[in-house]
């Protein structure tokens, strides 16, 4: 199949990507503006192979959208563009809006027009699958979890342009017919992950000798979800999917945030002992919480694994090793990113 993915030079477009080169015969068009989130050497592993193609432009350009599909003529357009960083909605909900919402209306529109003149047996099988997130359902007590029926509560700028865009979609599969796939996803971790996110500024700044940012008391509850697990669940999803249906795509694998950084601390003392011999936790230091934070998020993932056969195939423990010791194995990847444009000082609004 020819897939167009917009995002795909982002953290989970791009292990999409490197997926879909390295295990399928499919062909790929990226099409991505790379914005300061959009990490071109995330998708070397890909970029040789003859299956692989680049656009690089803006979702809420039309006219490029509509060439893009015109001269590539994909089967699937797998959306992953999005502004995605909650801490950034809130200091500028602006472009959250713009990429979000109207990119998204965008992207719709000129999916419509280009799948209103396919062939029947093509319109038939074309999807468009829109990747979303679990943060719409809102905030969790102690207990549940969120299914497809779960209604929506966006509480932050990002999950209420998310909440908004996946509206958007189900509205274009309804009103127009376009066969649309929406999946929402709990936290995704693993390697390329941007330095900004928990994870991978965790493992950055202790490597630095840098206090170890925690929101509140720590006790914020994700599910997190290994990412190249998360790229297989999109391959099912687009391959087997049922059109107009959601899914919901979770890890099993419940964490407070403090654990997360414990664990990363624990594993990071046995890999690359500090030069003092003292453990990395001491490095942790606790920062005025979030803003609106979210308690807690769990996922129940029965959907996907009972009607698509998808379930993680890597526990956290066995995830988080991986990442660890992968960041600590490809510092040019990151180096290059804070070198060049980025400094790790983001986690915390009150940090600026
Ligand atoms: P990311 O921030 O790492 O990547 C986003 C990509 O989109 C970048 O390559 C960026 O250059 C591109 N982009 C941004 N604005 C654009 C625009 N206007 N036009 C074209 N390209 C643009 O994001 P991610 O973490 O890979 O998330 C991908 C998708 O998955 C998002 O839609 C996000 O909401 C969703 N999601 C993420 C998570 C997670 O844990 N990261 C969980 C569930 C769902």
């Amino acid at each position: 199949m020819r897939i167009l993915i917009t995002g795909g030079a982002g953290f989970i477009g791009s292990a999409l990507v490197r997926r879909l080169i390295e295990h399928t015969e499919h062909e790929v068009l990226v099409y991505d503006a790379l914005t300061y989130a959009g990490v071109e050497s995330s998708l070397a592993p890909a970029a040789g192979s003859n299956r692989y193609g680049f656009v690089r432009a803006d979702i809420c350009d039309a006219e490029a959208v509509g060439r893009a599909l015109t001269e590539f003529r994909p089967q699937v357009v797998a959306h992953l563009a999005a502004e995605s960083h909650v801490d950034r909605s809130i200091d500028g909900p602006g472009a959250f809006v713009q990429t979000n919402l109207v990119g998204t209306f965008v992207m719709l529109n000129q999916t419509l027009g280009y799948w209103r003149g396919l062939p029947e047996a093509e319109k038939a099988a074309f999807r468009f699958h829109h990747i979303s997130t679990d943060e719409v359902f809102g905030s969790l007590g102690d207990e549940g979890f969120f299914t497809e029926t779960t209604p929506y509560d966006p509480r932050s700028p990002y999950s209420a342009s998310k909440a908004g865009s996946d509206h958007l979609v189900r509205a274009w599969g309804h009103t127009y017919g376009l066969p649309v796939l929406v999946t929402n996803c709990s936290n995704n971790y693993g390697p390329y992950h941007f330095p900004e996110k928990l994870i991978p500024l965790i493992i950055i700044r202790a490597l630095n000798g840098e206090a170890l940012p925690v929101y509140g008391d720590g006790s914020n509850v994700r599910d997190w979800l290994f990412v190249d697990d998360h790229a297989r669940a999109l391959q099912a999803v687009f391959e087997r999917g049922a059109p107009g249906e959601t899914y919901n795509v979770g890890g099993n694998a419940e964490r407070r945030n403090i654990e997360v950084v414990q664990t990363i601390c624990a594993i990071l003392d046995r890999l690359s002992p500090r030069a003092d011999g003292k453990p990395y936790a001491d490095q942790i230091t606790f920062v005025t919480d979030r803003p609106g934070h979210d308690q807690r998020y769990a996922i129940d993932a029965s959907k996907i694994r009972d009607d698509l056969g998808w379930t993680p195939s890597v526990t956290f423990e066995q995830g988080i090793e991986r990442t660890v010791a992968w960041y600590l194995d490809n510092t040019d990847w990151w180096g290059d990113i804070l070198g060049d444009r980025y400094q790790t000082q983001r986690l915390g609004v009150s940090n600026g």
